[in-house]
């Protein structure tokens, strides 16, 4: 598993976590007769509009990155999804401030927040099948001329249809109605039809399984997506139970919302900063290798040169020609990737280890004379002959060794191109007098 693959399960591990802990605590909690008729309204505001922004905020990421590239068309609807629960959110934000003024109407408003919530469900379940309709597995990084914006325009046309179609099912125009709550008897406690439930837990689950079977969950994005699903039809389970009226349910509702879309929030900024990191890293390392390239290398070699000191050597794989005629490229390739990684677990991380070309390599060491350079040029040396030799852990098919070339200054005005070359002729003097090696270059 590569290195980005597993940050990644750990923050979804981390907030798997962070949803089993939650619901169990709430479920603990609403056992010990805490039994509560009305959520306040101003605790109700203050969710909603956090969640108002929660969905406002992803939307943004997804249509920057939709913006970024144009051809991703699953992920601007993937955004409309979330941009259409606005829509419900500042519907349900109006409705609970009207009904902060104005008792009179309570249960017409009341069943216009069921409303909306019920429609908010439908759109993203709807929108998220979209998306997923319109979703083909990119293997490139680099955006394809294929594009299909009649998925967006579609998605768009959803989003508006279901919105006007709630608001005219809502108290708004009395010509249509929709019932889904009831108050109860004792004029405070709600019921709920049973029946919207039981049709968003099937959409729910039918949702999460084609989505498992379409995008095979393969990419971060899709694991968060589902585990919003599950939650989503988990909440829709909870909210059977309301019958019985405890508002529990609801604050344990909400809270599994905010954590499965903080989730979200989360794996998306992360993603951008991974994309920035692979980025930087491929414009300083080499792709074969993983150490830096050689332009990191004479970069760094005049930022040593300005402090005063430096110490430099270059490496060269001996009768390296040889390996590539015998048996292939493959196996030269092996045989480079192996001896970097003796070399580098030869230095120190502050050292800088980069491929200055094919088989050859460079070293900038922080070391205080020349005596020690040539010892740790030395153990490098001695290092590579012994881990090659056969049979050895890597699985190369012959002993190989290098030849090194130090040199050593002290000085802040000489040039980056005239250290090198004076290692090199150091190296050059290590292969004329027979290879595997170290020769230190004296002024
Ligand atoms: P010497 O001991 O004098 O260094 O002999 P040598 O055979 O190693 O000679 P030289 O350093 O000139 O060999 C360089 C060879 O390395 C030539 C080129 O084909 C090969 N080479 C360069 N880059 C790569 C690479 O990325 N992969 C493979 N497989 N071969 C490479
Ligand atoms: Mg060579
Ligand atoms: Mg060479």
């Amino acid at each position: 598993m590569d290195y980005s693959a597993s940050n990644h399960s750990k923050v979804m591990i981390f907030y798997i976590t962070c949803l089993i802990s939650y619901i169990l605590s709430g479920l603990c909690l609403s056992q010990f007769k805490m039994v509560m008729q009305t959520i306040p309204q101003t605790v109700y505001l203050i969710i909603l509009v956090g969640l108002f922004f929660i969905y406002g905020i992803i939307f943004l990421f997804m249509l920057f990155q939709y913006l970024c590239r144009k051809d991703l068309s699953y992920i601007m609807i993937l955004g409309l999804a979330f941009l259409s629960c606005n829509i419900y959110f500042s519907e349900t934000i109006y409705l609970v401030l009207s009904l902060i003024n104005d008792t009179k109407f309570i249960e017409e408003k009341t069943n216009d927040v069921a409303i909306f919530y019920y429609f908010r469900q439908v759109s993203f379940i709807v929108l998220l099948l979209v998306s997923i309709k319109a979703y083909k597995r990119t293997i490139t990084v680099i955006e394809s001329k294929e594009r299909e914006p009649c998925y967006i325009f579609m998605a768009l046309l959803i989003m508006i249809a279901l919105a006007l179609l709630s608001h005219n099912l809502s108290s708004y125009n009395p010509n249509f109605t929709l019932e889904i709550t009831q108050i109860k008897n004792d004029g405070k406690s709600v019921h709920w039809n049973i029946w919207y439930i039981y049709s968003l837990i099937f959409s729910w689950v039918g949702l999460l399984t084609y989505l498992i079977l379409k995008t095979k969950i393969h990419s971060i994005l899709w694991k968060s997506i589902a585990l919003l699903c599950g939650s989503a039809a988990f909440t829709n389970v909870l909210l059977l139970s309301l019958d019985e009226y405890n508002m529990y349910i609801w604050y344990i509702s909400r809270g599994i919302e905010v954590i499965s879309t903080l989730c979200i929030i989360s794996i998306l900024m992360y993603n951008t900063f991974l994309i920035l990191k692979k980025e930087t890293d491929s414009s300083i390392k080499d792709a074969m290798t993983k150490i830096y390239n050689r332009k990191l290398f004479y970069k760094s070699l005049k930022s040593f040169i300005e402090k005063g000191v430096v110490c430099v050597m270059i490496l060269d794989i001996d009768k390296f020609k040889r390996i590539n005629d015998t048996y292939g490229h493959h196996e030269g390739d092996k045989v480079i990737i192996s001896i970097v990684d003796i070399i580098n677990k030869s230095i120190r991380d502050t050292d800088i280890f980069a491929r200055v070309g094919g088989e050859e390599f460079g070293i900038l060491l922080n070391c205080k004379d020349k005596d020690e350079a040539i010892i740790i040029a030395e153990r490098i040396r001695k290092n590579v002959e012994t881990e090659t030799t056969v049979p050895n852990r890597y699985g190369l098919k012959e002993k190989m060794t290098i030849s090194i070339g130090v040199y050593y200054s002290k000085a802040d005005d000489v040039l980056a191109d005239k250290v090198v070359s004076y290692a090199d002729n150091a190296l050059y003097e290590a292969k004329k007098s027979g290879r595997n090696k170290v020769c230190y270059y004296y002024d």
